[in-house]
């Protein structure tokens, strides 16, 4: 039979697992704005002071070892932004799956070595 805690465990995976499905898109990367200086002369964004060009904004993410960037278009802040924190959401779920599935797996060799110990 299960314990009060191994149920509990249980339903607190299921519900974890539940939030992690309903996420949606995800993204991960860091968001940030930049303004840039061009070629032109006499463009204003050498003039004193300078009205440099931008902002532009770049997600910028390492994957297995390598960095990248990618420019995102005023527009799709939003969306990419919501990618963004729905990935740290899915990393904060992950990270309590794995508390909630190791201190439940513990709970069950506990009970199994228990059982073993009883029969011996
Ligand atoms: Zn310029």
């Amino acid at each position: 039979m299960a314990t009060n805690r191994e149920t509990t465990l249980e339903k607190q995976i299921e519900k974890t697992k539940k939030a992690l499905v309903a996420l949606g898109d995800i993204r991960p990367g860091s968001l940030s704005k930049q303004y840039n200086v061009c070629g032109k002369p006499g463009c204003s964004c050498k003039a004193d002071p300078p009205k440099k060009h931008g902002p532009y904004y770049q997600v910028s993410y390492t994957r297995k070892g390598t960095s990248s960037s990618k420019f995102v278009k005023k527009e799709d802040l939003p969306e990419v932004r919501k990618q963004i924190k729905n990935y740290e959401k899915m990393k904060l779920l992950a990270d309590r799956w794995i508390d909630l599935a190791t201190e439940l797996s513990n709970l069950r060799v506990a009970k199994e070595k228990a059982k073993i110990t009883a029969r011996t």
